[in-house]
């Protein structure tokens, strides 16, 4: 057999200019340890820096003349490498979305170096109890004051925690240092991992399952006894149960010697959701969110490559948790738009989650209550099983949904933002001591300011988007960051009507505070959750009845349970159906959705007010009569006309660049191979839309162009990128960066 001395290496360095591997020589020395994976440290680029990189392929073939190859230098001593399951992961990741390897490859390493364990110190007594007492009595004649505290806790207690030592008993080390030296005591190390949760677990909680939901649970674990590994979709209401379903799928895996995935949308992972895990699997659970720190992560990442724990939940990222039997991977909430990343690679987790479950011969089980229109339209074609879970199993009663008529309530003399019903509703609540939330369906901000005259908004300087109003006459831009005082007059004009949109939630506070000024209001937004932990604070003292009104954006209609809110209103439904998206009327019917099913958990029947200036759109009033299968029937309708998503997959290509001129230039050129492709491959069911200016056209200075492909079949969109990359990598004196996104969920 020939050797295997070379090995091809992606180095890290996030450019596309260098998204190729590079060959090197594997020195004699390093043969038995470098392998497929292995992070190295290599000479490159003409100053043969050291840079680090991964070895991706390992062969006896030289690429290129032996003589003129550079070798390995080290093992690099810092980062991890990736197993190979993370490294098929990768090349899933680069392929399917269209990103550099290394960017790939830095996304499936959930933990980007290794962090030290951390230690505890035991001192351990090595002498009779007797013995000591001699000393003792020594040490008190001489009155050493230090060490005779020492020793008289040492009589008592064979071993002490060394921070006890040093700290409550104030031992010096140097007190320490002798008595190991003359064996009276020995320090012994143990390495523990963090745990970034401490939860008392208390009694364990099962529920006996209904009839519907054992059915899933059975049909499941059935096919993973009979060796079928799919892709199964519940469809059911908040409150129908799904949890209960993926605990008891979970448990049954578990049982089996299999570990498990849960991916829970970051905001909805809430102390209740991680409470009942616990309960079931205590220390055999553990979490990987954004709040724990590096070393935790690395820590869990290597309980869960020992075996240490079965389950991990977190969010799309806990995907790349290295199980090694992996055995299922339960996606609740499977619509949430939080569940397709939005840097490179841009990857969805659904998919690449039905890759890993194919790869590790997994189950993948889909949760929600108003199913993304992708994973509804596979289920209905058979490609997932579907199972529906149709009642709320607490007994709490459906609330009552009504739409009240903005325009009415404006022509009627009301310009309040509350309608005459909402008004009514909101005193009646306070007057019996009821909860109430009230919900702004946007997202992020608006209170932007324009001027009356002439119409000019306010914009960020370095970035095409309009300035936000923040207390204290301040405007800031949410993409970098600027800020500048509020201009007293239109910079353009002169006029002084230069005025603030007040529909920011910061406004609707301050409205809420004059119109019911006994009621105590909680906001929860953007802007008052910044600071960690201050989520939950909010959510538990509202909980807690410390305030009447809940005021807040898309974060208060997910998760929690209120028993108390026996009205929920949304201030602006049609805020959410005017973003320029194709998701605008799926992603509004699933917030008002969400938002009904808010009110009325508890004993006593909820009302729901919606508030609209468009009551006939269906986003709406389906939602309004919680009506599903017509609301999917109707989009559905909508995107086959349209051609997007899920009817067709859509890919955006983004050109970027400091200089205008060259990102036009290189989208302009892409857009002619591209369309010529077409022409030539004598396809006339596809289409290639642009360029054009993107929606936010500018962000820090840097310029954006895009380009829309339209394709029923994802394998040609697939093609446009390879055509894209090879034109890109031809073109040296261009400096434009180009980035892809397939079915995106945001506008460029
Ligand atoms: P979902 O995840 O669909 O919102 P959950 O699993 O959280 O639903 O269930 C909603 C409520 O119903 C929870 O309080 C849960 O404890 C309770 N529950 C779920 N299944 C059962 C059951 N089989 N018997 C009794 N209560 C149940
Ligand atoms: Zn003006
Ligand atoms: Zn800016």
């Amino acid at each position: 057999m020939k050797e295997k001395k070379y090995a091809d290496v992606i180095i890290d360095i996030s450019h596309e200019k260098v998204d190729r591997t590079f060959q090197y020589k594997i020195p004699e020395a390093l043969r038995e340890t470098v392998l497929v994976g292995t992070s190295v440290m290599v000479p490159f680029g003409r100053g043969n820096r050291l840079t680090a990189g991964y070895v991706v392929e390992i062969t006896d073939q030289a690429e290129f003349d032996e003589e003129k190859m550079k070798e390995i230098y080290s093992l690099s001593k810092q980062k991890v490498s990736p197993s190979e399951d993370a490294l098929k992961l990768a090349v899933f990741l680069k392929e399917t979305y269209g990103s550099t390897m290394i960017a790939a490859l830095k996304t499936v390493l959930p933990v980007k170096r290794e962090v030290k364990a951390k230690e505890k110190k035991t001192i351990v007594r090595q002498m009779t109890g007797e013995e000591i007492r001699s000393l003792l009595a020594e040490s008190i004649r001489k009155h050493q004051t230090g060490k005779t505290r020492f020793l008289a806790a040492l009589t008592e207690e064979k071993k002490l925690p060394y921070e006890l030592v040093t700290g409550k008993l104030h031992i010096a080390p140097s007190t320490i240092k002798s008595l190991i030296s003359q064996q009276v005591i020995t320090v012994e190390t143990e390495s523990y991992y963090r745990n970034p949760v401490r939860l008392e677990t208390g009694r364990r909680e099962e529920k006996k399952l209904s009839n519907e939901q054992q059915a899933i649970v059975d049909t499941v674990i059935a096919d993973r006894d009979a060796g079928i590994c799919k892709t199964y979709l519940i469809h059911g209401i908040t409150g129908s149960g799904k949890t209960e379903v993926y605990l008891s799928l979970i448990e049954e895996t578990v049982k089996r010697g299999r570990q498990c995935i849960m991916l829970i949308p970051e905001i909805a992972l809430t102390y209740q959701t991680l409470l009942r895990f616990y309960k079931r699997f205590g220390d055999r659970v553990s979490v990987l969110n954004s709040s724990l720190s590096e070393g935790e992560r690395y820590d869990q990442c290597e309980r869960a490559r020992k075996g240490e724990i079965d389950v991990i939940i977190g969010p799309r990222s806990a995907l790349f948790v290295p199980f090694e039997k992996l055995g299922m991977i339960v996606i609740d909430e499977e619509h949430e738009p939080s569940y397709k990343s939005e840097t490179m690679p841009r990857y969805h987790a659904r998919e690449t989650a039905e890759y890993l479950a194919s790869l590790k011969g997994a189950s993948l089980v889909l949760g929600s209550a108003t199913p993304s229109l992708e994973a509804y339209s596979r289920a209905k074609k058979g490609e997932y099983e579907l199972f529906t879970l149709t009642r709320r199993l607490t007994g709490g009663r459906l609330a009552d949904v009504s739409v009240v008529d903005l325009r009415k309530e404006l022509k009627e003399g009301n310009r309040s933002i509350f309608s005459r019903k909402l008004q009514e509703l909101i005193e009646d609540r306070l007057s019996r001591k009821e909860q109430i939330m009230l919900f702004l369906n946007r997202r992020g901000y608006a209170g932007f300011v324009s001027c009356r005259s002439c119409g000019l908004v306010m914009k960020c300087p370095h970035c095409d988007v309009s300035l936000s109003q923040h207390r204290g006459g301040k405007l800031v831009c949410h993409y970098c960051g600027y800020e500048m005082q509020e201009p007293k007059k239109c910079p353009s004009c002169g006029s002084p009507y230069i005025l603030g949109f007040k529909a920011g939630t910061q406004q609707i506070e301050d409205q809420i505070r004059k119109r019911f000024p006994g009621a105590g209001v909680l906001r929860m937004d953007a802007d008052t959750t910044r600071r960690k932990g201050s989520y939950e604070e909010i959510l538990s003292s509202f909980a807690g009845e410390e305030a009447d009104i809940l005021l807040g954006t898309q974060m208060i209609v997910k998760g929690h349970d209120f028993p108390k809110v026996t009205l929920m209103g949304v201030l602006a439904a049609d805020l959410s159906l005017n973003d320029s998206d194709y998701h605008c009327g799926e992603r509004t019917f699933q917030l008002l959705t969400q938002a009904a099913g808010r009110a009325g958990r508890g004993v006593r029947k909820g009302e729901v007010v919606i508030q609209t200036y468009q009551p006939d759109h269906y986003s709406i009033t389906l939602a309004a009569n919680q009506d599903y299968e017509a609301f999917y029937e109707e989009e559905m309708g909508y995107r086959e006309l349209m051609g997007y998503p899920p009817a067709e997959h859509l890919l955006a290509i983004l050109f970027t660049s400091k200089e205008e001129g060259q990102a036009l230039a290189a989208a302009e050129e892409t857009g002619r191979i591209l369309r010529n492709y077409q022409e030539e491959s004598g396809r006339s069911d596809g289409s290639v839309i642009g360029p054009s200016k993107a929606a936010v056209s500018k962000i820090n200075d840097i310029y954006r162009f895009v380009i829309y492909c339209k394709e029923k079949d994802y394998q040609k969109l697939l093609i446009y990128k390879e055509l894209t990359e090879n034109y890109r990598k031809n073109l040296p004196g261009n400096s434009a960066f180009v980035q892809f996104d397939f079915d995106p969920v945001n506008t460029y």
